[in-house]
Order: structure tokens, then C-alpha cells, then sequence
């Protein structure tokens, strides 16, 4: 998901097609300042090396903040073991931890959130090194604001916030359709749903359509 907001552009997760997108929408690299991966599902990080790549080839310039949700350090090494050097990039690329984002982007709010939860006790019987983050964000600008839930597995942790918000991005796979739906009840924000639909979700939609927008991969929001 890209973000243009008070002049700063930002990619949100990077899946499996991203450059491709990139190039098939005509969206200039270069005006792009950071990368803030959600969590390490591939589905929402293995478009990085691509992108990385794409970047190098056109000789990007300008630097870039890469945000990972753990790890940083060791997946700047990952990128070294496929022969994607970055110190050798025309370009700095930091590595950074998704939790400090708002230390660069004042608009942009990152919330722990419980999706890589189920892991845990996995985790912990094999003594792996996973720390099991993941993150939604809101992002705030000129008195507009937005919520991009990623994935989540409860939706009670944004109850909070939904009547702040003028646009809700939720996951309407990894949850009860029913809770998005009561969810979407108690705010008057526009709702997106995002990340494919679930069958529970594509049968509910057809009685309850109105209050849903779906996300495809070109859909464009102003605000
Ligand atoms: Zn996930
Ligand atoms: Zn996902």
C-alpha cells in the first residue's frame, strides 16, 4: 500500500509483485522514502528483494528507511546471502525497527498487534528465536486519519479507535466475518476490506455490500 501524505511517500508491507506493480502504475521509485513491513508473513515481504533490486538498477539516489518488525539486523545479512549488498547500492539504506517509525514519520503510529500470536507456543517449545511482532498503523494528516489494521487476529484491540477514524483498512481474512461487521457497526468510517475475503465474508457481503468498499490492487483513495 502506498501512502503519499505532507509530502512523504511510504510503501506499507511489500508482497510478492510489488516492483511489478510499481513499474505497471507508473509510480516513480524515487519519490518513495520508506518501506514499513508489518510482520514477516511472506506474503507482505518477499516483494523487498525485487524492489531492493529494481531500485539498484535504476540507480536510485535517494536514501531509504527500511522499517522491519524484528530482526533488522539480521535481515540486512538475509539480503547479503542472495548477493544483494546494500552497502554496495547507489543509495543508504537504513534498517530500522517498525516500532521506532514514528521517531522519522510523526503521522504515522505503529500498534502492536496479536497476529503472530498463535506462534507462540510453537516458539517457545523450539526455542526459536522469533519475537512474534506485528503491527497495524494510523496514520494522521491534515486532521484526516487512517487505520491499516494488516493482520490481526482480534478485532476488539481497535475498538479504541474506530471513532476517530475516517478510513478503516482491515484484513477481512484471518477474522470472524461477523465481528467485521459488528465492527464496522460503530464507526462511520469507510471501511475497505483488504487481504482477500474469507467465504463466510464473500456470503455476508451480499446481504451487507453497502457499508464495504473492497481493496484491489489499484484501487486509489484521496482524502
Ligand atoms: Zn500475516
Ligand atoms: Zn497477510
Amino acid at each position: 500500500m502506498w501512502v503519499n501524505c505532507s509530502s512523504t511517500n511510504i510503501l506499507f508491507d511489500c508482497g510478492e509483485g510489488t516492483a511489478k506493480q510499481l513499474i505497471k502504475n507508473k509510480l516513480d521509485h524515487n519519490e518513495i522514502d520508506s518501506i514499513i513491513i508489518s510482520h514477516f508473513h511472506p506474503d507482505h515481504v518477499s516483494g523487498i528483494f525485487m524492489v531492493l533490486q529494481m531500485f539498484y538498477l535504476q540507480k536510485r539516489k535517494k536514501p531509504l528507511n527500511l522499517y522491519l518488525p524484528e530482526k533488522a539486523n539480521e535481515f540486512k545479512s538475509i539480503l547479503d546471502m542472495f548477493y544483494t549488498f546494500t552497502s554496495r547500492f547507489s543509495f543508504k539504506v537504513y534498517f530500522k525497527l517498525t516500532k521506532n517509525v514514528n521517531a522519522d514519520h510523526k503521522q504515522i503510529q505503529p500498534i502492536p498487534s496479536d497476529h503472530m500470536q498463535s506462534y507462540a507456543d510453537f516458539v517457545q517449545k523450539h526455542s526459536l528465536a522469533n519475537e512474534l511482532l506485528s503491527y497495524s498503523f494510523i496514520i494522521s494528516d491534515a486532521g484526516k486519519r487512517i487505520l491499516y489494521t494488516s493482520d490481526f487476529l482480534d478485532i476488539k484491540i481497535y475498538n479504541k479507535y474506530l471513532k476517530e477514524m475516517d478510513i478503516i483498512i482491515i484484513d477481512a481474512l484471518h477474522t470472524e466475518a461477523s465481528d467485521i461487521i459488528k465492527f464496522a457497526g460503530l464507526t462511520n468510517a469507510r471501511m475497505i476490506l483488504n487481504h482477500g475475503l474469507s467465504e463466510e465474508m464473500k456470503n455476508r457481503l451480499k446481504i451487507s455490500i453497502n457499508k464495504f468498499e473492497i481493496a484491489d490492487e489499484e484501487l486509489e483513495i484521496s482524502l
